[in-house]
Order: C-alpha cells, then structure tokens, then sequence
C-alpha cells in the first residue's frame, strides 16, 4: 500500500525549488558558474580548473554546503492502507517532526484519522526533512492548518468553508417505484430514503405505492462554486398516495429537527403499520374468512405479510414484551404491551431475537424476531394482530395515535411557519400536480 502512495506521491508531486531558508536570498547559488578571472592565485583559491569557453567551474563553498536549505513543497493523495508515518516519511520528513505534527499542541489528534481521497500539502526544508508547515486538506469544505513554531512545535488552525445551501423543488409520478422514478428525476437516494422514513407511519411503502401515486417535494442542496457537494434535509413534502395527501414540514420546535404535518402533529407515530420491510400481504384482516388449514369459518384477526424465512421482525411500537414462546397453533409467538391498553402479536416465528424476554423493554423498530412457519402456517409469514382494549383491530386500517404533541407555545410558532412553506411548495407544483392536490383537498376539506 505504501508503494501505492509513493506511486501517487510521484504522480502528484508538487515541486517548488525555493531558495530561502537561512541563507539570504542573493547569497550566489550553489553549484552556479561564476566568471572570475585567469590569476593563479583565484585559481588557487577556488581550486578550480578553466573550461574550454572560458568559465570556470566552481565547487560550493563549504559554508555554503552546511546551510543549504531547500524549502520543497510536495502534495500527496492518501491512498487505503497509508498511516501518517507512512507517507510523510515517503515524503522525507524526519522522524521527530512527524512525532511532533501528529501530537500538535492543542492536537485535535484528526491528522491519525487520514482517509484515501484526502490531501496533505506538505512543505519541508531538505536535505534535513524538516517539516515547515503541513496542510491537511480533509475535504472541499475543511482543511487544517499546521506550522512550526520557533520552539519547533506545530500549532494548527482549522479553516472550514461554508457550502451555500440550495432549495431543490422535484415532483415525481411513480410508474415503477419511489426508488427507479426518483433518481431518473435526478433525486438523490439519500433524500429518497428520507423521504421514506418521513411518511413511514402514514404510507407503508412495500405494499401501498400505486402507479400513478404522486410527490413534490422541496429539499437542501449544498454547492460551492456551483459544484454539488451534497445534500441536505428535506424541507417539506407532499405526498399523494392512493388518492390521500400526505404532507410534511420539517421544523425545530426548541429541541430538534422534527417533521410534523401542516397542523403540527408528529409524523411520528406510536405504531409503525407493518412490523416486517419489503412483503406482500397474502391475506388481510377478515373477520368471516374460511380457516386455509380447517375449512371452518374462522374469522383471521391479523394481518398476513409473506415473507422469506428468517426475514426481520420489528416491534410496531415500543413497550413491555408480554409473552415470548410457543403457543398453540400461533407457534413461536411474542406479544408487546404498548400501555394504554394497546397490544401488538407476532405469530409463525422461525426464532426470537436472543435475550429477548418477557418483561423487557422495547423500542419501536427493534428486532425482535424472524418470519418463519412454526404453529399452523402453510408457509412462510408473519402473522400480526393489534389490539385495543383485547379487541382485535385491522393494523392497515386502525386509527394510529400520533408521538407527543409539540407544546402550544411552539405551536403558536409553528403555524405561520408551515403556513408559509406549504405556500411555497405549492407554487412549484406542475398544473397536474395541483390540480390533483386541489381534488383531494376538497374532499377532505385540508387548509391545503
Ligand atoms: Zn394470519
């Protein structure tokens, strides 16, 4: 790896042969030929012989020689497997001043932290490897400074360069998935993912996105000098999905960041509607199916998710596990208690998370078990029930309360702000795009 960075080392070798250092800078050059006169006694002196035209070649003086001081300036990209003592000394600096730079007073010890991709400028007197001064350029945005003080350590200075900050507007119609029409509208994944986990308690995006269903949606780009250096948070989002509206602001209600709909509810909810990612529903909800197995009339008071065996489960809300083990024709089985009389159970497992145990509490999204066929399962599924109060509910359908409300006084603020923003997303939206909004905000009579 090392013969890699010296590769690149040579590659990018950066060379400025300065004449400075101790010696002033119209001291005659090492090395130069001077003209001086045919006497013996400055033949002698010099010890030196004529040339054919006349000049003569001058060896450096002694004291000359002792102080030459070459002030080089070398950059070198740091490739995977480098250490900091690995390139400055393929750079030539000395052992002690690569001890001294990495323990830099006030040392934010960063420069141990190299990565591949970074830069480091190094200037350094030769033929002692003397470190002068060292540029750590971490990124676009971050470099660090370090220069020798006269006691011969380093003192650093951090230099950080402000990006500007962007508002992207995109409006997409899915005719494949959020995922493939998203990026072909230029949409960065990273936002494509956030815009998933905003509406996650709303939208259950491995089995409620429909061709045809909609999103416009504001977002932070960060630039400098024009180049796209990133993305940031997703500023506000409407999202049409099987003919409802689903909006969002993100805001700071004194805390942090959160997103909320336009009348100031959590996005976040209590429950998360399906405890397994990326299934179908292979059997929903049905208070008069006929028994698969039995053939008798028995009513399926969850919900089916097919899935792979082994596939994740996570707990829908968090709370106390109540139950973990075999039970009947449910085969492994866990129940959550989430308080206020809401309870969650997991059914068919293959397997329990280890350590998971009655009584212990959960968190909402945690692991809790695998998918698999135990009890009487025809094949591979989750089987889910929510209940309220012991009475069986349909978690597609039921009514999830929202995560702690924002205070008044923040909600007071809170408003207009949305108010504002949700004005001007809405004069992005495309003709279609608005009218569709308009259409379902009738309906439901929304303030947008
Ligand atoms: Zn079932």
């Amino acid at each position: 790896m090392l013969a890699l960075g010296s590769f690149i080392f040579a590659l990018s070798f950066a060379l400025y042969a300065v004449y400075g250092g101790s010696v002033s800078n119209d001291s005659p050059r090492p090395q130069q030929q001077i003209q001086i006169s045919k006497t013996a006694s400055s033949k002698e002196a010099l010890g030196t012989t004529p040339t054919k035209n006349g000049l003569y070649e001058v060896a450096t003086p002694q004291h000359l020689k002792n102080n030459k001081k070459d002030i080089i300036e070398q950059t070198i990209t740091i490739a995977s497997g480098d250490s900091l003592s690995t390139v400055l000394s393929s750079m030539g600096i000395s052992q002690q001043d690569v001890y001294r730079v990495a323990n830099a007073r006030d040392a934010n010890s960063e420069l141990l932290r190299i990565q591949p991709g970074q830069t480091l400028n190094v200037k350094a007197e030769f033929p002692e490897g003397r470190l002068k001064e060292l540029t750590y350029i971490q990124s676009k945005l971050k470099r660090t400074l370090y220069e020798r003080q006269q006691d011969g350590q380093f003192s650093f200075v951090v230099q950080l360069t402000k990006p500007e900050t962007k508002q992207i507007y995109k409006e997409v119609t899915i005719t494949n998935s959020i995922f493939v029409d998203g990026i072909k509208a230029g949409i960065p994944q990273s936002v494509l993912i956030q815009l998933t986990q905003i509406f996650a308690w709303d939208i259950d995006f491995a089995t409620d996105i429909r061709k045809g269903d909609s999103f416009s949606l504001l977002y932070e780009e960060n630039e400098l000098e024009g180049e796209v250096l990133g993305t940031g948070n997703i500023i506000a989002a409407n999202f049409i999905n099987i003919g409802r509206s689903f909006q969002t602001i993100r805001y700071d209600d004194g805390d942090e960041f959160n997103y909320y709909t336009p009348d100031g509810l959590s996005m976040r909810k209590a429950f998360i509607r399906s405890p397994v990612d990326f299934t179908r529903i292979s059997s929903k909800f049905n208070p008069n199916r006929l028994h698969p197995i039995f053939k008798t009339s028995q009513p399926h008071q969850g919900v089916d998710y097919a899935a792979k065996s082994g596939t994740p489960v996570k707990a829908a809300g968090a709370g106390k596990v109540k139950y973990v083990g075999e039970l009947k024709g449910y085969g492994n089985t866990i129940i959550i208690e989430h308080g206020q009389g809401y309870s969650t159970l997991y059914a068919h497992l293959q397997g329990f998370k280890k350590g998971l145990q009655a009584n212990r509490y959960i968190e909402q999204g945690d692991l809790i078990g695998f998918v698999g066929q135990t009890g009487w399962a025809t094949g591979p599924h989750l089987h889910f029930e929510f209940r309220i109060n012991g009475i069986h509910k349909d978690p597609m359908t039921v009514e999830i309360p929202h995560d702690s409300p924002m205070s008044k006084d923040s909600l007071k603020k809170y408003l207009p702000y949305a108010r504002s923003v949700m004005t001007e997303l809405s004069q992005h939206y495309s003709d279609a795009f608005g009218q569709k909004n308009e259409v379902i905000s009738k309906r439901h009579a929304t303030t947008f």
